[in-house]
């Protein structure tokens, strides 16, 4: 009788393990959703706004990416388009960019503003350096992030990308530790692997031609992350395709589709 109620607890035992590892196998292969400028499609916020930030948080999503140029004397502000409302990020002083107003009536944000905001929520920070003019700008803009992440204590929230690959070395040699993934769907996973680089964040048609690239970033340890990817079916196809990051303007269609 002793030997049957072990023989039947052990049975239990073996279906919970092998039902939590199939939860844990499940949970290990879902994407991470990451909200494009911030979750902006919704009432009251705007891209690259405070707000989209809070909001990326409010559903909780895994990451809001975020954009970061630097105006010609050397502040950081929170912003897309290089001209916006008229204003050149990069040739205009900060003044004149702080004057911008965003579509849901907040100012456009400093640095400063989107980290001691980041700094209270949960949601990661994707912090996008946008290229700049020159590659001396790009290294003091990303010395100057640095001491702001650093100041603000995110950095083992932050992951940060860049199309410019020297921003990415530039970051690489100041933050050894922190993810950092290069935007220009030009070099292959075994190219990033060799500098150093946490993985590739490729436009969606780039991955749709080199599927095969997922595979090879695994095997070398790199993660993939894939924007911007709206539409439901290209949603599922990139779930399909097994990539760690999805970064989408419709992240609750993502996080239905990944329930
Ligand atoms: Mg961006």
């Amino acid at each position: 009788m002793v030997v049957f109620l072990n023989s039947s607890i052990m049975k239990k035992l073996l279906f919970i393990l092998v039902a939590l590892s199939i939860v844990n196998c499940q949970l290990s292969i879902a994407q991470k959703v990451v909200c494009h400028r911030g979750f902006w499609e919704t009432e009251g916020s705007a891209q690259n706004s405070i707000s989209s930030l809070v909001k990326a948080d409010s559903i909780h999503a895994f990451g809001s990416e975020f954009d970061v140029w630097m105006t010609a004397d050397g502040e950081l502000v929170v912003n897309h388009d290089k001209v916006f409302h008229g204003v050149n990020m990069e040739t205009s002083t900060f003044e004149e960019v702080r004057a911008i107003t965003l579509n849901n009536g907040e100012k456009l944000p400093t640095l400063d503003e989107y980290l001691a905001k980041g700094k209270q929520l949960g949601v990661r920070l994707v912090l996008e350096m946008k290229s700049l003019s020159d590659f001396n700008r790009e290294d003091e803009c990303a010395a100057k992030i640095v001491r702001k992440l650093k100041h603000y204590g995110v950095l083992d929230r932050t992951d940060i990308i860049a199309f410019s690959i020297n921003a990415c070395l530039a970051f690489k040699k100041l933050l050894p530790d922190t993810k950092i993934y290069y935007l220009d769907n030009d070099y292959t996973p075994r190219k990033l692997k060799s500098l150093g680089l946490a993985g590739l964040d490729y436009e969606q048609n780039v991955l749709r031609q080199h599927p095969d690239w997922v595979k090879e970033a695994h095997d070398l340890g790199l993660e993939v992350n894939v924007w911007t990817v709206n539409d439901p079916e290209a949603l599922q196809y990139f779930i399909d395709l097994g990539v760690d990051y999805i970064t989408t303007n419709n992240p609750v269609k993502l996080q239905e589709l990944l329930k």
